[in-house]
Formats: C-alpha cells, structure tokens, sequence
C-alpha cells in the first residue's frame, strides 16, 4: 500500500450515532459507523476502504484464526477541550510497534505513512463520534490477520488489514478506585524467545484463565512475573509498570516478554523532564516487598492507552501484600495522568509534538 493510493470511502446513509449512550461509553461497548478495510494479495496492498460497519469475509480455514497470525495496534483520537480539533498521539510509534510486531509474526509491513493515512481518514470520516468529554476519545483498533485458507503452518499468502474505531472512556473508569492486582505465581504471559514484544492475538487468549481466576479471587489485573522464576515483575495486564521508590520512578527493562508501550515511554520522558529520577531495571518482588514494609514504596501505577495512568493500590504474591505508602504529598500517577490528558486534549504546551492534527475538513 503506497501513500499515494486514494482511500475510496462509501458511507452509510444513515448514521448509528443517536442509539449510543455517550453518556455512558465503556470501553468496547460502541463501535463507530465505519470501518477501513484493505487486503494483501498478489505480494502486494490493494487499495484501502472505508465502508459501512460490516461482517468479515473469512475463510473458514484462515491461517490467522487457526495459527494465530494476527497482530493489532490500539490508539486514541482526542476532541480538543478548548479549540474542538482532533489530535492523535505520536501515531508514528504504533505505526512502527505495528511494524515490528509484523516483522515477528511474519506478516507483510505497513509501511507508516500508509498507516498514518489510513488511521486519519477513518478518524475524518468519523470525527462525529470522538466524544468531547475530558478523558474520553475514539480508540483506534488497527489489526491484520492472515486470511488464507491452508492447512499447513506457514506464513499466509493473504491478509487482511482493518481498522474500527470505538468511543470509550478510560478503561477502568467504572472502578474509580485504586487497582488491586495478583502477582502471578503459576502461569506466564510471556517467555524470552517468544512473543511478548508483540502485540498478537495469541499474548492474550492464554491469559484469560488466569484473568477469570484472579477476578473470583477478588482481583483487578494481574501483575505478569518473569516466566523463568517467577521473581520479577513484568506487566499488569494490558499496561506497563511504574515503582516510586523514595525519589526515582523504576520500571522493568523491555527484555522482549515486555510490550513496549507508548505510554510507558511518554511517562519516562515526562518524569525525565521535571527532573524526577528514572530506572529501567528488573526489580523484584522481593525488593518491592521490602521497600513497602520499611515505607519507601511510595507508589504503584500502570500505564497504557486505554487506561492512561492509574494508581495501584495493592500487590499480593502468595501471602505477601505489597503497598504504597497511603495519602501523602500529591501523587505523581496523576500528575502524570493529567499532564497526558491536557496535552491529547490540547489544552497544555506539546513541547515534544507528540499531538498531530486531524483534517477534517
Ligand atoms: C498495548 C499494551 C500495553 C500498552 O501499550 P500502549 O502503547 O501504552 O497503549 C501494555 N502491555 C500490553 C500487554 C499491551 O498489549
């Protein structure tokens, strides 16, 4: 798919739009009226679409449902608190986490200025469903499967790329409370040599059980520990992790069973601007359960996407419970909260430009 290709765009004539409670998004729970369809066949991208909100054609036998040869990408078009425009968020970062997850699966590159076109003229053509509420906005949901029908386990010769579009509010916005999370100590999300760096379907099906014991449990998420020993900590769920341990912020090394999230890296450069002491390191659970006794864990929060920057309340690990230090000065998850959502909503400085306008003409 070159930059140049127009995208052909057919339109529903009769928008959905009045039968969703904005007032009341979820996150998933809505689906915009429009999709962005294209397919690579014949060794090449054919022509992008953007079309009514409609079934797949599958094949039954599709490489992608069988094998898991699918990749997806996940980011947010924001309505501008103050100036009503459309911003995205450093979208050049997922066109090349896109790339790269790609790479690994075996799947034909998007190249980004594709992407970018694509993301932008399905964010155009639904600007009348970015909400305008503070926090919320339109997810993004890229995705590419194979979608030959084979038998053998090898790459595919056909795919498809689609991108739907979803207003939502922030992930966990329902809880507004504090998250508490179980510390894995049987199953894994990742493994060294395999595809934790990925976003692919097959990361997360296999995390469902664990998911669902956690929640009967009492849980929110789950803390991912390293698969070898089960020592150090990983992910939470479907974000990153962040310690405020006295004066420094730690967060895991990305040693490849780490997704490598946007946000993750838009808080390390904002804590590296305001001058607050950054660590990319394996920090364990040991260590954490230490600094929570003698008081210096002064803080857990997660970072992504969907759910922005929310604070954690708890960890458990078997019989250990590992905390931050409760009240206190101003937390710094929302600082960094607010500072993200005033720069995606263009109310604050973007000194890095990580905001890009939407047309909309
Ligand atoms: C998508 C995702 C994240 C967050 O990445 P962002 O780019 O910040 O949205 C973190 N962990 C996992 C497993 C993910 O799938």
């Amino acid at each position: 798919m070159s930059s140049m290709e127009e995208i052909v765009v057919t339109r529903r004539e009769v928008s959905r739009r009045e039968e969703v409670s904005f007032d009341d998004l979820g996150f998933g729970d809505f689906f915009s009226d429009h999709m962005l369809i294209c397919e690579w066949e014949d060794r090449r991208w054919g022509t992008p679409k953007i079309i009514p909100r409609q079934p797949l054609a599958v094949d039954p036998a599709a490489l992608g449902l069988h094998y898991g040869q699918s990749v997806f990408e996940g980011l947010k078009a924001y309505h501008g608190t103050r100036d009503g425009k459309i911003r995205l968020f450093r979208p050049e970062r997922n066109a090349a986490r896109l790339a790269s997850s790609c790479e690994r699966l075996c799947i034909p590159v998007i190249e980004a200025s594709a992407f970018r076109q694509c993301v932008t003229g399905l964010v155009a053509a639904e600007v009348e469903w970015v909400p305008r509420a503070r926090g919320e906005a339109l997810y993004i949901r890229p995705m590419i499967f194979a979608n030959e029908g084979h038998l053998a386990v090898r790459p595919a010769t056909r795919y498809t790329f689609v991108i739907v579009a979803a207003p939502v509010g922030q992930y966990f916005a329902r809880y507004n409370r504090a998250l508490r999370l179980k510390a894995e100590s049987t199953f894994t999300r990742a493994v060294p040599g395999g595809t934790g760096a990925a976003k692919t379907a097959g990361n997360y099906g296999a995390t469902l059980r664990p998911m669902l014991d956690a929640g009967s449990a009492g849980f929110d998420q789950i803390l991912w520990l390293d698969a070898h020993d089960h020592a150090f900590a990983e992910e939470a769920g479907q974000m990153n992790i962040f310690f405020r341990l006295r004066d420094e912020v730690v967060t895991p090394d990305l040693s490849g069973t780490i997704l490598p999230g946007v946000t993750r890296e838009s808080v390390l450069t904002m804590l590296e601007d305001w001058g607050i002491a950054t660590s990319v390191r394996r920090i364990s659970i040991a260590e954490l359960a230490k600094a929570s006794q003698d008081g210096t864990l002064l803080e857990i929060f997660g970072a992504g996407t969907a759910a922005v920057v929310v604070p954690i309340q708890s960890i458990t690990f078997r019989d250990t419970v590992i905390q931050g230090r409760p009240g206190g000065s101003a937390l710094l998850s929302e600082r960094l909260c607010e500072n993200l959502l005033a720069i995606q909503h263009g109310e604050a400085a973007d000194p890095r430009g990580w905001t890009q306008l939407v047309e909309t003409g």
